[in-house]
């Protein structure tokens, strides 16, 4: 019972050993992690190089590292020359290359990933040499490295018959700075090649504008291993869009697009300062024709300025010429005015003096000398008048004055020189309907309406002539009309000034000085009133004036 019970229990015991055992393989079978052989170039940096203590580096390291962590690999990277690299995947020693320029001729060899990156080819050359067409490479040593894109293109299209291969690149750059041969070309990686004259600082080498050849740079495998490169594309699908593609590819590569911009920014700065030039220009050309434009503006205010005051200095000169015409004629007229009433004076004075002088005679004698005294005193009152208006000089005595009567004064005091007038002229008068009083002074009023009255027999030679008053809005208007010669249209604005006569003849035929109306205007401006006259030439005039009280 005891042995049976034991059988069992060992017999149980070995069973679930058993299938412990083989449950552990399978799983370990199962989450055991594929090592992956992956071989890369040692001196191809920055793609993939050694670093200090041997360690693989490199823009395509750190992209195998990325892609593949996200597969079930363990990675076992060995770097070695490109030859042996690519020896070794043929042989099957690796299961994979970690960077490799994709063309048709090694993929009909290996089986090639998507691109993880496009590479840039270009010439480097020696400092002086020019070359700016990739025809000009043709004839030229060309070095490349074994086995390289490079190499096979050189071979290919047949570029040159001297070509020299290097082992690594670093050799190639190396010796073109050292040959002293002008005509050396190193056909590399862009990037590469710039990496590696920054870290040997060759100064002397430049490099091309242009590229020779852009080549995808992929994963590559042998034909079989398509599984792999199944899986390695579908990461590399989402990868190459993610952050940390980009990022590592500023790690490796930025400072030498940086390099390259260094041209474009040169260009951007010549082009920057071309754009800010022209806006100077511009904006001093348009500063310049705002400034000329102003300065036209001025000069065009100014040269009016000066017209205007050509034009009123002129007009001042033609004034001027007119007021001395005037005064020679006023001085000619005055002598005149004067001397006639004077010679009278003169001539019948001595006449009295003479013996046979009968009584009749003398009183006839006295009459007219009296009469050309009075004329003589009325021509200096009006000088001295027209003096005292000019000078402000004149006094206005202002005192209560009934219109009515003031007209039936001058009526009265005019009615009979008219009368004895040999003229045949009918004297009228209108006087306003009820008693107008006014504040005005007296002699004043009375001086302008006898100029007035005057001047109406003076220039009529039969008919009418009138003199009234009546109220208009409050101001009352005195008016002397006649049936005389009237004065023409374009005399009527000047009549009103000193020494003014319609024409030279006027004085020939009517005597005068010309003072009488200007006399009438300046004392109705200092009673605070208006003249103004219509009239028309042959038939006759009204003159008008108002007096403010
Ligand atoms: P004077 O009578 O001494 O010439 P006035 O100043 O009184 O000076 O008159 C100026 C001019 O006006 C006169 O010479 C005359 O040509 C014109 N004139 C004045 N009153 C009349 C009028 N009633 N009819 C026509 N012409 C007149």
């Amino acid at each position: 019972m005891y042995i049976s019970f034991n059988n069992n229990f060992y017999k149980l015991l070995i069973l679930r050993i058993i299938s412990l055992i083989s449950f552990l393989l399978f799983f370990s079978e199962v989450f055991s992690q594929k090592v992956l052989r992956v071989g890369g170039d040692k001196g191809f940096a920055p793609y993939e190089y050694l670093g200090e203590e041997n360690t693989p580096m490199g823009f395509n390291i750190d992209i195998l590292k990325s892609v593949l962590g996200n597969l079930d690999y363990t990675i076992d990277i060995q770097l070695k020359t490109w030859k042996n690299v690519r020896r070794d995947l043929s042989k099957g020693e690796i299961d994979l290359v970690s960077g490799m320029f994709y063309s048709d001729k090694r993929a009909k060899e290996y089986l090639f990933s998507d691109p993880f990156i496009k590479v840039q080819h270009r010439a480097f050359y020696k400092k002086g040499q020019q070359i700016d067409k990739i025809d000009q490479i043709k004839d030229k040593i060309i070095i490349v490295q074994d086995g390289d894109i490079m190499h096979d293109y050189v071979l290919t299209n047949n570029i040159s018959d001297s070509i020299i291969v290097m082992r690594d690149p670093e050799n190639a750059l190396r010796y073109l700075a050292i040959t002293k041969d002008v005509n050396c070309v190193v056909l590399m990686g862009f990037y590469q090649g710039q990496y590696i004259i920054d870290k040997l600082n060759l100064k002397k080498i430049e490099y091309s504008n242009f590229n020779i050849l852009t080549t995808d740079y992929c994963f590559a495998t042998s034909k079989e291993n398509t599984d792999l490169i199944l899986e390695i594309n579908e990461v590399l699908n989402t990868f190459i869009s993610s952050q940390e593609y980009r990022n590592i590819k500023d790690r490796w590569f930025k400072k030498y697009d940086i390099q390259q911009n260094i041209y474009l920014k040169y260009i951007n700065l010549i082009v920057f300062i071309l754009v800010t030039i022209s806006i100077l220009v511009l904006i001093w050309i348009y500063t310049l024709k705002k400034a000329v434009r102003e300065k036209t503006k001025e000069l065009n205010k100014n040269y009016n300025i000066l017209r205007e005051t050509t034009i009123n200095l002129r007009k001042s000169k033609i004034e001027a010429e007119e007021s001395n015409r005037l005064k020679s004629v006023f001085l000619a007229n005055i002598s005149h005015e004067i001397r006639t009433p004077m010679n009278a004076i003169i001539g019948f004075s001595s006449l009295l003096k003479e013996s046979n002088t009968s009584k009749d005679e003398i009183d006839s004698y006295t009459d007219i000398i009296i009469n050309n005294g009075k004329h003589l005193v009325n021509i200096i009152n009006d000088i001295i008048d027209i003096a005292k208006i000019d000078s402000g000089q004149l006094k206005i005595n202002r005192t209560e004055i009934d219109v009515q009567e003031v007209i039936l004064d001058i009526f009265s005091m005019f009615l009979k020189e008219i009368q004895n007038n040999k003229k045949e002229i009918h004297f009228e008068r209108e006087i306003p309907d009820k008693p107008i009083s006014i504040n005005t002074d007296r002699t004043r009023l009375y001086q302008i309406l006898i100029n007035l009255v005057s001047n109406a027999i003076k220039f009529t030679h039969k008919g009418e002539i009138k003199i009234g008053a009546y109220l208009h809005e409050s101001r009352v208007i005195f008016f002397v009309k006649d049936t005389g010669i009237g004065i023409s249209q374009s005399m009527q604005k000047k009549i009103f000034d000193s020494f003014i006569q319609e024409n030279d003849n006027t004085q020939h035929i009517y005597g005068g000085t010309g003072l009488g109306l200007a006399i009438c205007k300046g004392l109705i401006e200092l009673l605070n009133g208006e003249i103004w006259l219509e009239s028309t030439k042959g038939i006759g005039s009204t003159f008008y004036f108002s007096l403010n009280n």
